[in-house]
């Protein structure tokens, strides 16, 4: 079951350049960095009550994000993330509703959560991911 939208990942060039606005600007806290080293990534969490804020920066421009720079100079809003509380069910429900699955199996993302993704043909141009506490 989805249980809330636990974070919107958004694309930055540098991460040490996106942050004054995050904290100066916006009055948030950076609470967790992060690199990722599968998807080619460092990451930065914010809170904004319940619902965090990733900020991803490409370490190489194999880097998923990297291809998303390069389409969105700018940067922007790349995914969003809902948690739930059974990745697995969760991916099988979607493909058995005929919707492509990045991910088969959850991988582990940041800050040790199991992750997936799911096509964004197949979500009406949304990247989503579904993320769930890892199991112990
Ligand atoms: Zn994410």
């Amino acid at each position: 079951m989805i249980t809330r939208i636990d974070h919107l990942g958004i694309a930055v060039k540098s991460i040490d350049e996106a942050l004054p606005y995050y904290e100066k600007a916006l009055g948030l806290r950076c609470e967790h960095r992060e690199e990722v080293v599968s998807q080619k990534v460092r990451t930065a969490f914010f809170s904004a009550g319940e619902v965090h804020l990733e900020l991803l920066e490409p370490t190489s421009p194999e880097s998923p994000i990297a291809k998303f720079l390069e389409k969105n100079p700018s940067g922007g809003i790349h995914h969003i993330a809902f948690a739930t509380s059974d990745i697995t069910g969760q991916l099988k429900q979607a493909g058995d509703t005929g919707v492509k699955l990045l991910h088969e199996v959850p991988f582990e993302g940041a800050a040790g959560k199991l992750v997936a993704f799911l096509h964004p043909k197949s979500t009406f141009g949304v990247l989503t991911e579904f993320c769930a506490p890892k199991a112990h």
